[in-house]
């Protein structure tokens, strides 16, 4: 899983004091358990937490309510050139609103999920969302930031980068077995489908296509509990900061 040995471990203050600046890019396809790992990665960090899906799934909504056809590229660039987009960093508690009023239920459902690929394909969407997470990450100083292109090319020089992975199978078993808690209807076969869907046109696409920085560390959750992850993670973090601080990588 992970060939660096570096002999640091959790204790070094570098990685785990929370006055210093720490910058984790958390990548990988959707499925892998990424936001709540992510989530809890930057509470055990004390750090920030930033998810930039979201903010593609905010942006998507607004093209969608403004009835735009999602095959027109520059019609879906004028729809979010003035997007008023807010999300919050606390990794505790979700802030995402559009225009003042709170989304972070709608953007989860099936319109939006269907349509995001094809509104974060677009170049002028990317360089927008791109700028503004730029700014966030800067503020916060230290921060867990999670999405599909950060280690590659939001913030190329992160203290740590990880790609997080799973099998397609057990990314659908998750995310059915999600859907069947929160009642919205059993349909492994659909979410499969999906979940390739999703891979397919997010690793193809022309514009900062999904894949692993050449300098991530990959991590295959299929056989892990959370838990296991959280932890392999806290431990990569600090072996990564030693390496890019210490080794004189940076
Ligand atoms: O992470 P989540 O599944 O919410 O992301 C939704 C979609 O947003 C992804 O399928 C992808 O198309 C897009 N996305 C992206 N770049 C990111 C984060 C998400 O293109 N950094």
């Amino acid at each position: 899983m992970n060939g660096v040995e570096t002999g640091m471990n959790e204790h070094d203050p570098e990685s785990t004091s929370e006055a210093t600046p720490l910058v984790v890019a958390m990548d990988g396809p959707s499925g892998t358990g990424k936001s709540s790992v992510s989530r809890r990665l930057a509470t055990r960090l004390g750090a920030r937490y930033l998810d930039t899906g979201a903010m593609y799934r905010v942006a998507t909504l607004s093209v969608l309510r403004a009835g735009v056809d999602l095959s027109d590229a520059e019609a879906i660039a004028a729809a979010v050139a003035d997007l008023p987009l807010s999300i919050g960093t606390d990794p505790s508690h979700e802030v995402i609103a559009l225009d003042g009023a709170d989304v972070s239920e709608e953007i989860r459902g099936d319109a939006v999920t269907k349509a995001v690929s094809a509104v974060s394909a677009v170049a002028e969407v990317r360089t927008l969302l791109v700028a503004t997470q730029r700014t966030i990450a800067a503020r916060a100083g230290r921060i867990v930031v999670e999405g599909r292109d950060i280690g590659t090319v939001v913030l190329t020089d992160a203290d740590a980068k990880i790609y997080l992975t799973a099998s397609a199978e057990a990314r659908a078993f998750r995310r059915n077995q999600q859907n069947i808690d929160e009642g919205r209807g059993d349909d492994y076969a659909a979410v499969l489908a999906d979940v390739q869907r999703r891979d397919t046109l997010d690793s193809t696409r022309a514009v900062s296509p999904l894949r692993s920085a050449e300098d991530a560390i990959l991590v295959d959750t299929s056989d892990l509990t959370k838990d296991q992850v959280i932890d392999e993670l806290y431990r990569i973090v600090g072996q990564q900061v030693s390496v890019r601080r210490g080794g004189g990588a940076r």
